[in-house]
């Protein structure tokens, strides 16, 4: 192609700069990720979505469990019928035993690092070091392993995980119906810090339960890695099979329990009131419904009936089951409608948790199921339930726990009500990431944690405007991004392997700052919304892995995203961009003389020859040149001419400024750019992140403007994580200003 003529034009402006430009050390930036991304097949394609041979395992669980309230026994005995849907002969089978991360020889107390300080809490010192300092024995006592004719099958237990060899290699189509009994002690949650466990309110003598991954539950196998075979070391969350569950649960008769699936039995668990204020809570889309209300709660607390009741849930194509029990409880309940869905949305909560979740629980699940299922598909499940707790936010389907406790005397900061409305609908959304688009968290903690977190900013940005913080936005992840990146681990890291406060960052608020990035300011909301909205439809119900969510962005929007994926998820770059130096360029009138200028420099006045340098303000006024007639040899073959006053004449009188922009931080971004002009006026301009393509640390370029500029700033909305604002703005001294203001915000 022809491009002569545009290079000479653009020659007469660059002239100055080109000299200056320093070595280009090519990184790569704008390189596909072909060599790092997994080879498209016949099971994930190269779209991103479920190939035409895409399988999934499937376990169904049948399972009677008893809870002794005296002595916080869990006893239970499973069935699981075991589907293999792989083309691959099974000769064993793989389940996770969680509990055995508090058994005796736990890998997590033996591989915990720390030292002993001058002073340690004494609570805490268990937490800290890893040395168990209570008499709780934990882990399971597996009685017994059985076939479906009651015949002991062999089995391995290795810390977290177990393997059950098979009397014979389970073919492809078929299932395998086995039997676990088992049973260990609940533990305090005061003193370990689980995803369950009980808690005991010594003022009444009463305890609150949540019950976490507390059964033998089967291993994801599938055509990414076969057996799912990371061990459970604590931070990093689980990898788990569809199926249904059939769940028999024993408690004290005045016990309410919660949990994933709805209730079978009501008649023979509720009392007749309940059963109707239940039937009323499923009319009530406004407002929720009490199905047990604080009096009838704190007499229960007094009386402790000594009878048993078994309470029966069932819940379809789930990938866990957790459950809550505790004659505390408190039972609120209504409505919510999502397509031509109406699940039931309930929070339990002893009196403890009032006033606030009275007023907030079942309100924030009901906003976090409208949000959710407009940004992905409808809440498919029958109800969803917010459960309280001290302290925690632990997800599971259609049952989470959640923290924020108001004081003893009922009042409550800002801060805890924040705290509330976040937690239930973070906790509330991990139903659609992880619990529905089933990623594995073993592996990946940004693939559930950082959608999520992302959705839950969403959610409050949308439903509780007054509540809406930097939380998880690239503003709010600014502090961590300026941090040493010689200590950092990219988001595309495991999650057991980092330590804590960069987990969080890196799990949660990084990667859902870079989607808001990559929605507000790279694709839009359009084009953004639709394809998270796809990635979302296509990996329901199934096992996504990072290149399906990758790929599907890019799929279903129409936009290159491999710098986006290498330099945000890949790399520990961050984004600081400094606007190095600012030239203003009038055409020059040929009727006047040239004058030589004087521009001032940041190291004091010197001309500008001599320093080659740049100016800190447009104090100078504007530099001249000249468009020279072009030569005719410069057209080539070309018959016609352009009119070179005509291309005089567009530019006569204009404001042209070259800005010189340099790549500090390392990570390529669009820039967002503000124009205040000598009117008064601003103007917002956004550059593409492709402007860095040729040189991804230096590049220069020119805009013409009608009127004068007097400022010239950078990321002004703090859409990009700009970790320096500093060297954002010219003229240079108005920098203090816009940084103080920052600052302020921050
Ligand atoms: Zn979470």
């Amino acid at each position: 192609m022809r491009v002569l003529l545009a290079i000479v034009l653009t020659c007469v402006l660059i002239r100055v700069s080109a000299q200056t430009q320093p070595q280009q050390q090519w990184k790569g930036k704008f390189e596909q990720l072909d060599q790092i991304l997994p080879t498209p097949n016949a099971y994930r394609t190269g779209s991103g979505a479920p190939g035409q041979n895409y399988w999934q395992q499937r376990a169904d669980y049948v399972i009677n469990v008893e809870v002794d309230d005296n002595t916080q026994l869990l006893t239970g005995s499973e069935t699981i019928t075991y589907h293999n849907n792989s083309p691959e002969l099974l000769t064993f089978l793989w389940l996770q035993l969680d509990q055995n991360i508090l058994a005796n020889d736990n890998m997590t107390s033996q591989t915990k690092t720390g030292a002993v300080r001058d002073s340690v809490p004494a609570g805490f010192f268990n937490m800290m070091t890893g040395v168990n300092t209570s008499d709780y024995k934990g882990g399971y006592n597996i009685k017994s392993v059985k076939d479906a004719s009651g015949k002991a099958l062999p089995h391995t237990i290795n810390h977290t995980m177990m393997r059950i060899d098979l009397p014979a290699p389970l073919k492809t189509g078929e299932k395998f119906t086995f039997s676990i009994d088992w049973s260990y002690t609940e533990y305090n949650r005061q003193i370990f810090n689980q995803r369950g466990g009980y808690e005991y309110f010594p003022d009444d003598g009463n305890y609150v339960y949540t019950f976490a991954q507390w059964f033998p539950r089967m291993c994801v196998f599938d055509d990414y890695e076969g057996w799912q075979n990371k061990q459970f070391l604590g931070q990093s969350e689980f990898a788990l099979t569809f199926g249904n569950y059939r769940v028999r649960i024993t408690v004290p008769a005045d016990h309410i329990v919660g949990a994933t699936g709805t209730i079978q039995n009501p008649k023979e668990v509720l009392t007749k009131e309940q059963q109707e204020r239940l039937e009323k809570a499923k009319k009530s889309f406004d407002q929720p419904v009490f199905i047990v209300t604080q009096d009838e709660a704190i007499q229960k607390e007094k009386t402790k009936s000594t009878k048993k009741a078994t309470w029966e849930f069932y819940a379809e194509n789930v990938r866990d089951f957790a459950f809550a029990s505790s004659r505390k409880f408190i039972w609120d309940a209504q409505s919510v409608k999502v397509g031509d869905k109406t699940p039931l949305a309930m929070s339990l909560y002893p009196k403890e948790g009032n006033p606030l979740w009275e007023k907030e629980s079942t309100k924030a699940i009901k906003n976090a199921l409208e949000i959710y299922s407009q940004r992905t598909f409808n809440y498919p499940y029958p109800v969803a339930y917010s459960i309280h707790t001290a302290n925690q936010g632990m997800e599971y389907p259609m049952i989470c726990f959640n923290g924020s406790r108001p004081n003893k005397d009922g009042t409550y900061s800002q801060q805890k009500l924040v705290g509330l409305v976040q937690v239930v609908v973070h906790e509330v959304g991990h139903n659609f990431f992880p619990m529905i688009v089933n990623s594995d968290e073993r592996q990946w903690t940004w693939m559930d944690e950082g959608l999520n977190t992302f959705l839950e900013k969403e959610t409050v940005r949308v439903r509780y405007p007054e509540l809406y913080s930097t939380h998880g936005t690239p503003k709010g992840i600014i502090p961590f991004m300026k941090g040493d990146k010689s200590q950092m681990r990219p988001i595309m890291s495991n999650g057991d392997d980092m330590r804590y406060n960069e987990f969080g960052a890196n799990g949660y608020t990084k990667p859902s700052a870079a989607l808001t990035l990559l929605r507000e300011t790279v694709m839009g909301p359009e084009l953004f919304d639709k394809a998270f909205k796809e990635y979302a439809e296509r990996w329901a119900f199934k096992h996504p892995k990072p290149a399906d969510f990758f790929r599907t962005m890019e799929d279903a929007s129409g936009v290159d995203l491999d710098w986006f994926w290498r330099g945000w998820f890949y790399s520990v770059d961050n984004v600081d961009i400094s606007v190095e130096d600012v030239k203003w360029f009038q055409l020059k009138n040929e009727q006047m003389e040239p004058e030589k200028k004087t521009i001032k420099t940041r190291k004091g006045d010197l001309t500008a020859e001599k320093n080659n340098g740049s100016a800190t303000d447009f104090s100078n006024g504007p530099e001249q040149f000249t468009l020279t007639n072009t030569p005719d040899q410069m057209y080539g073959e070309f018959r016609s001419r352009i009119n070179d006053n005509d291309v005089r004449k567009k530019l006569e009188g204009k404001n042209i400024y070259q800005i010189r922009f340099k790549n500090i931080g390392g990570l390529v971004t669009p820039l967002v750019i503000e124009w205040t002009y000598k009117d008064g006026s601003k103007e917002i301009e956004r550059i593409p992140a492709e402007i860095w393509r040729i040189n991804e640390n230096e590049v220069v370029k020119v805009f013409v403007k009608d009127k004068e500029v007097v400022n010239i700033a950078l990321d002004p909305n703090f859409e990009l994580a700009d970790v320096d604002m500093n060297n954002n703005v010219f003229p240079k001294k108005a920098s203090e200003s816009k940084f103080d203001q920052f600052k302020k915000n921050n």
